[in-house]
């Protein structure tokens, strides 16, 4: 059988995936894609993209109530799904379209289909076989569904997008990033969500001012968290529609049931063994800080890495590697630390570094000092419906450098971006207080705390 050569093959079409392959043709690099659906990967087609078209739509719904306050005498006739989902696959199919021509134009070769490893340097799809010296490995990962009886009954987020109408009532298990987005979306849009989490709080990895306030805007907008909640067992009532079981026996039944627990990265169908990879326990693919597996010309990145899952980090993790190989900086990588992340829920989180618990565990209790803000922004003071925002600026030893920084409020998602530039250059709290305030905004409040 013929073996088609190439310098850097990547298997997944996904954000880690193009954007290293990109750079890789950039440099000169003879390149392929291996991709079995869309290209963009998780983030363009299930992911990022989709899941920030139904935020602002439900941002709209949110602020179509308040439009009253402002002196807009409107009646809002309803709200028609089948729209907004056309327009969001209209925008993911022009980016599919653009993907075509840009790989075209980098005369990167994009192979169609599953792949497989043949050995350490060949990858087999369909049959045929590719071969190089240098393979990416970015297969991303695919939602998790827990092991309990009727587990299918219930839809992931990739169900969620597929949707063709919004369920009236709906039960969304998890209290990661996916679950509190979604949640926060279909209650926007009309939807009565419950919200089932096994611990006592949502997003527990994050800030406690975050998860705190987070819970509070939930239950004031209407979803129903229910706590301490352990699903059981699945199973259908006579209209078709699931059943929850949990250590405290049946909820009501709702339209809709979506896991929202976690990711499983995408190895275990890859014939790893053939080419001497290793994954985790939990299927990971570890790297080392340049990306390198285990197997020498073998790399991965994004969350096959299991590292700070977010797009623009498997981006950024990518185009480092292609430059490191195929633009002669042997020493670059990226670097981990200090990642800005938003969640878009209802409100947005902004929030990067440690949080006030890490601090004091780091730097003790009395090099740790913590600063405070809770106030009603203009755009909500005016309107009878206040949502509040709450900041923290964590900093840590005598000069007070700034190592954590935690936003949760209207306009949160927009406003952590730049202030992360600062914080990565190590700014301290006194380089945000000589920073000049913008009036009247909410940021201002980060440059003038007390
Ligand atoms: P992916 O983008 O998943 O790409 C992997 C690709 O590999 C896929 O296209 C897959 O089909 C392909 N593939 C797998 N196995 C094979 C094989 N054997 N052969 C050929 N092809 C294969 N991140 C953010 O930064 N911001 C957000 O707002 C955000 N929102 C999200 C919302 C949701 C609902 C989800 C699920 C994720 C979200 N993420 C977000 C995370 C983000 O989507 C991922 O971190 C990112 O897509 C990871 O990129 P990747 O290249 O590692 O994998
Ligand atoms: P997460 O890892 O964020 O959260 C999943 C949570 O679900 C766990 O932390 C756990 O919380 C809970 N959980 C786990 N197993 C069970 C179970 N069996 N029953 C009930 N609850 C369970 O996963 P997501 O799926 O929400 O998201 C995956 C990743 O995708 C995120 O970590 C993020 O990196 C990325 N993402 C980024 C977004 C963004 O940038 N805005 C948006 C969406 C996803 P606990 O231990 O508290 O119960």
């Amino acid at each position: 059988m013929t073996v088609e050569n190439f310098d850097y093959i990547a298997l997944g079409g996904g954000s880690g995936g193009i954007a290293s392959a990109a750079r890789a043709a950039q440099n000169g690099a003879k390149v392929a894609i291996i991709e079995y659906q869309d290209l963009g990967g998780t983030c363009v087609n299930v992911g990022c993209v989709p899941k920030k078209a139904m935020w602002f739509a439900a941002q709209i719904a949110e602020t179509l109530q308040l439009a009253g306050d402002y002196g807009f005498d409107i009646s809002q006739n309803g709200f028609d799904w089948t729209t907004l989902i056309n327009a969001r696959d209209k925008y993911i199919s022009n980016i599919h379209k653009f993907y075509d021509g840009y790989l075209d134009r980098l005369n990167i070769t994009h192979i169609n289909g599953y792949g497989r490893f043949e050995n350490s340097n060949t990858i087999t799809v369909d049959g045929k076989k590719y071969s190089a010296p240098h393979i990416l490995v970015a297969p991303g990962g695919k939602p998790t569904y827990p092991a309990i009886p009727g587990a299918e009954y219930g839809i992931d987020s990739d169900g969620f997008f597929a949707l063709k109408e919004c369920p009236k009532t709906v039960t969304v298990v998890g209290s990661g990033y996916i679950a509190v987005e979604l949640a926060g979306v279909l209650n926007g849009l009309g939807a009565n969500v419950t919200l089932v989490i096994r611990k006592t709080t949502v997003l527990r990895s994050f800030d406690e001012m975050l998860s705190e306030q987070l819970v509070l805007s939930m239950e004031r907008t209407g979803i129903k968290v229910v706590h301490e909640t352990i699903p059981d067992k699945v199973h259908l009532n006579e209209n078709g529609h699931p059943v929850l079981t949990t250590n405290h026996g049946e909820m009501p039944s709702t339209e809709a049931l979506i896991w929202a627990i976690g990711r499983t990265p995408q190895t275990m169908d890859l014939n790893l063994a053939a080419a001497g990879l290793k994954t985790n326990a939990r299927g990971y693919i570890e790297t080392d800080k340049y990306q390198n597996t285990n197997v020498e010309g073998i790399y991965a990145v994004g969350d096959v890495t299991g590292a700070a899952q977010l797009t623009p980090v498997a981006i950024a993790a990518g185009r480092r590697l292609s430059s490191r190989l195929f633009d002669n900086q042997p020493d670059l990588h990226l670097d981990y630390s200090l990642i800005p992340t938003v969640v878009f829920s209802h409100p947005p989180i902004g929030t990067i570094g440690l949080t006030e618990a890490e601090a004091i565990t780091e730097y003790g209790e009395g090099h740790t000092k913590v600063y405070t803000s809770g106030f009603t922004p203009m755009f909500s003071a005016l309107t009878s419906h206040r949502q509040p925002v709450s900041i923290k600026l964590v900093t840590a030893g005598d000069n007070e450098k700034i190592v954590g920084l935690h936003i949760i409020g209207l306009g949160a998602d927009e406003m952590l971006q730049g202030f992360s530039v600062a914080i990565k250059m190590g700014a301290t709290k006194a380089d945000f207080d000589n920073t000049i305030a913008i009036h009247p905004t909410s940021s201002e409040e980060l440059v003038t705390m007390t």
